[in-house]
């Protein structure tokens, strides 16, 4: 498991020059939480953005994990395999469009697929293999401030996170978002399943014993339902600007 090499995470050129959170300052770490389709990806890139901070969506490196898996055919109930996988799997995320290469393979595209989805969720409930994505994740925010989406970042990988934010919405909300984004990358899924996919998701996401979907006792709890990107989008910067100096950390 690597992020090397130019460009790509853990020694990054940052794009949004003017805004950038200069190096001196100590890191920032906004941890963005919730299930699926509560608005998480889009969120946080746009955050990320404002801020000059990067972006990170966890989500993709147990995705890639589980598509190697399921290119080698290996049994999902087989943790030790799987924890094994995780541990030899070369994970590297761009800074600029949010490619994913597995093991030198671009896989952005291939990892988005529902049944990609559905196995993420299995392998990541795996114990090792959570224990071997750990030091990735947290070694991609040693240099750089960063918003992080995912399921435990507030919870497990940065409990110390300086702004932790928990995305919900209603379910029917959560599943009608994810058909049209399903929709915008030319696929046809009807309502119906993407609600039920995402219902099994979120409850496997919740019931595992490592590291649970569940809310950080300090997040804020942001309820999407009937709100629009900008309007989200302003209530987390309120709460970035009310937890730091501006999108910078307080001097200590
Ligand atoms: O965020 P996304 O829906 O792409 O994540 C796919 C799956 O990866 C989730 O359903 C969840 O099981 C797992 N995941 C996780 N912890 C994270 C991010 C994702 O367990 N921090």
């Amino acid at each position: 498991m690597q992020y090397s090499g130019r460009g790509w995470l853990g020694w990054v050129a940052m794009p949004y020059s003017t805004k950038i959170a200069r190096m001196s300052d100590k890191r920032v770490i906004i941890a963005i939480d919730g299930p699926a389709g509560a608005g998480k990806s889009t969120l946080a890139k746009r955050v990320a953005e404002k801020l000059g901070y990067l972006y990170i969506n966890t989500g993709a490196i147990y995705r890639a994990v589980a598509l190697w898996a399921l290119r080698l055919g290996v049994d999902l109930s087989d943790m030790h395999r799987l924890e094994q996988l995780a541990k030899e799997a070369r994970i590297e995320l761009t800074t600029g469009e949010g490619r994913v290469l597995l093991n030198g393979e671009d896989v952005t595209e291939a990892i988005r697929e529902a049944r990609i989805a559905e196995a993420a969720s299995k392998v990541s409930a795996v114990p090792g293999v959570r224990r071997a994505l750990l030091a990735l994740q947290r070694g991609m925010a040693e240099k750089n401030s960063v918003v992080m989406e995912g399921r435990d970042i507030g919870t497990v990988v940065f409990p110390e996170a300086q702004v932790k934010i928990f995305l919900d919405a209603e379910p029917a909300e959560r599943a009608r978002r994810r058909a049209l984004e399903l929709q915008e990358t030319g696929r046809a899924p009807d309502e119906q399943t993407v609600a039920s996919d995402l219902k099994s998701r979120d409850q496997r996401d919740r019931q595992r014993s490592e590291a649970p979907l569940v809310q950080a006792a300090d997040a804020e709890f942001v309820d999407t339902t009937g709100m629009s990107l900008e309007e989200v989008e302003e209530i987390l910067l309120r709460l970035v600007r009310a937890r730091t100096s501006n999108g910078r950390a307080a001097a200590h």
